[in-house]
């Protein structure tokens, strides 16, 4: 560390490793001039109450037993005026795991369809040491929901020191960022130059960065094409880096080492674009008579990826061309019942209807197979219920009555924990009681005028627990689960509050 003297005699430069400081003699407080990575910084703006925040991102130094400055350069022990003990912070990036929403967990194994609400983390071995049902708990924490409450959530450490939470809202380019110590949401102002993070063709997907530098999201789809996205918490700012300039219509996903989304050049026809995960070896193909919209997030299983749509399936295996299946004369999928489900010989199927009655229609297949069914199961990833009972074996075998009463509940999945050493699945759901409806009315409810009136949160695992419990509920499929700071969180766009459960394997 270095200081220099400067500008007169009342300032003086701290140099540490990563960031300048300087420090004005006569009130002894110290500025942040510049930092790695992050760009301009903004600190005559800075609040005050930011700062506890931007000294955990920077690992900075803290005041403990005097009040000499707020903040003190990276590696400061005592306080130059006064002599007291400062707290320093650990500069090292994190090693927690992100979260990059339920369909975002890189970690799975491969024999595990990647692209759906499936997580790796051992979520169950906590929740399940809570009184099972029929006891109702209630939520151990709450946090404000963010101003733009329709988003999607990343809670990783983008290089710092300390995991952080962003969401997303995608259909208005909003960023948000929680500081945790002042519990307060900020939205993240645009450098000048970046581009829009507006993505509303299709769903969303997020590339996240798994050894980012410092400040560096993911990369983003947006209208006018494939982004880097940076922030600087400190500023509270974001800039973007253009990797792909053509409006983007279906997100990206990726398969081993390659990346792919598809694209819709100006006065062209939809294109898959695809390149190796450090953006060289760029492919394109064209896909003569696709959907420009609506297009579900990639999946990627069995060396392919596939994305759906009310019209077919696409799919892609890296160095091929893309095929795109239309469904069969009449069968119309049912995508907001969950995803695409495996049968135990490894084959994908999805769920939908044909005018008479539903059946699963298998995926990937050049002439798929189907197979009737006596009714809406809802889920994904073998993660199935028929009404209120779990479907175990193969998709289409008969639902495991285990309670008679739960005849009267609808089961919506929304996360699955991936574990190896259960032979039954398990995980997180809605169940909406008193409800004979059908299913399609239920994940609509608000849209038809109507609300579910009851509705529990529960982890279905070796014990089933009642998590919480909802009423009035609408918008069921809007259900947003994160994990974050040590907590499994329930976040829906209609609520004040998310509802947040304690893990303790994980904290
Ligand atoms: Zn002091």
């Amino acid at each position: 560390m270095m200081a220099l003297q400067g500008e007169g005699e009342l300032a003086y430069r701290w140099e540490t490793p990563a960031s300048v400081w300087q420090e004005d003699e006569r009130s002894g407080q110290f500025q942040l001039l510049a930092t790695e990575g992050l760009g301009r910084i903004d600190w005559q703006g800075q609040a005050h109450g930011r700062l506890p925040d931007v000294a955990r991102l920077l690992g900075a130094s803290l005041p403990t037993a005097c009040e000499c400055a707020p903040i003190y350069p990276e590696g400061f022990a005592f306080c130059p005026n006064c002599g007291r003990p400062l707290l320093r912070l650990s500069g090292s990036p994190s090693r927690q795991p992100g979260w990059w929403g339920p369909e975002g967990d890189a970690m799975l194994p491969r024999h595990v369809p990647h692209g759906l609400p499936v997580t790796s983390l051992p979520l169950g071995d906590s929740l399940e040491e809570r009184p099972a049902a029929p006891h109702v708990g209630r939520c151990d924490v709450t946090m404000p929901v963010p101003p733009n409450s329709t988003c999607v959530f990343a809670a990783s450490h983008y290089g710092f020191p300390e995991q952080r939470l962003l969401a997303l809202a995608h259909t208005r380019g909003v960023l948000q960022y929680w500081d945790p110590l002042a519990g307060l949401w900020h939205v993240m102002t645009p450098d000048e130059g970046a581009a829009s993070l507006t993505f509303t063709a299709s769903s969303y997907a997020w590339l996240p960065v798994l050894e980012p530098r410092r400040g560096e999201v993911a990369i983003v789809p947006a209208a006018g094409g494939l982004l880097r996205l940076w922030i600087n918490p400190v500023s509270e700012t974001y800039r973007t880096e253009p990797v792909l300039d053509a409006p983007v219509v279906a997100a990206p996903g990726a398969m081993r080492r390659h990346i792919a989304c598809l694209v819709r050049p100006e006065g062209a026809g939809v294109r898959l674009w695809s390149a190796r995960a450090d953006f060289a070896e760029v492919e394109e193909y064209a896909c003569p008579d696709v959907p420009d919209a609506g297009w579900s997030r990639p999946i990627g299983y069995d060396g392919r990826l596939f994305w759906l749509h009310e019209q077919g399936q696409l799919a892609w295996r890296p160095g091929e061309a893309p095929r795109f299946t239309p469904w069969p004369p009449g069968w119309q999928p049912r995508l907001e019942f969950g995803g695409p489900t495996q049968s135990r010989d490894g084959r994908l199927w999805h769920i939908g209807h044909d005018g008479q009655g539903y059946s699963f229609l298998e995926i990937g297949s050049e002439r798929p197979q189907g197979a009737p069914i006596d009714g809406a199961r809802l889920g994904f990833a073998n993660f199935l219920f028929r009404r209120g009972h779990p479907v175990l074996d193969e998709p289409w075998s008969g639902e495991h009555v285990e309670d008679l009463n739960q005849d009267e509940t609808l089961v919506l999945p929304l996360l699955r924990a991936f574990n190896n050493n259960r032979s039954q699945p398990s995980g997180l759901v809605l169940r909406f009681h008193k409800y004979t409806g059908r299913a399609e009315e239920a994940l609509h409810a608000r849209a038809n005028g109507r609300v579910l009136a009851r509705t529990t949160v529960e982890w279905i695992g070796r014990r089933n627990v009642i998590l919480d419990e909802v009423v009035r509920l609408s918008r069921p499929l809007e259900c947003v689960p994160l994990v974050y700071a040590g907590c499994l969180w329930l976040h829906h766009p209609d609520w004040n509050q998310m509802r947040g459960w304690r893990l303790e394997e994980l904290s």
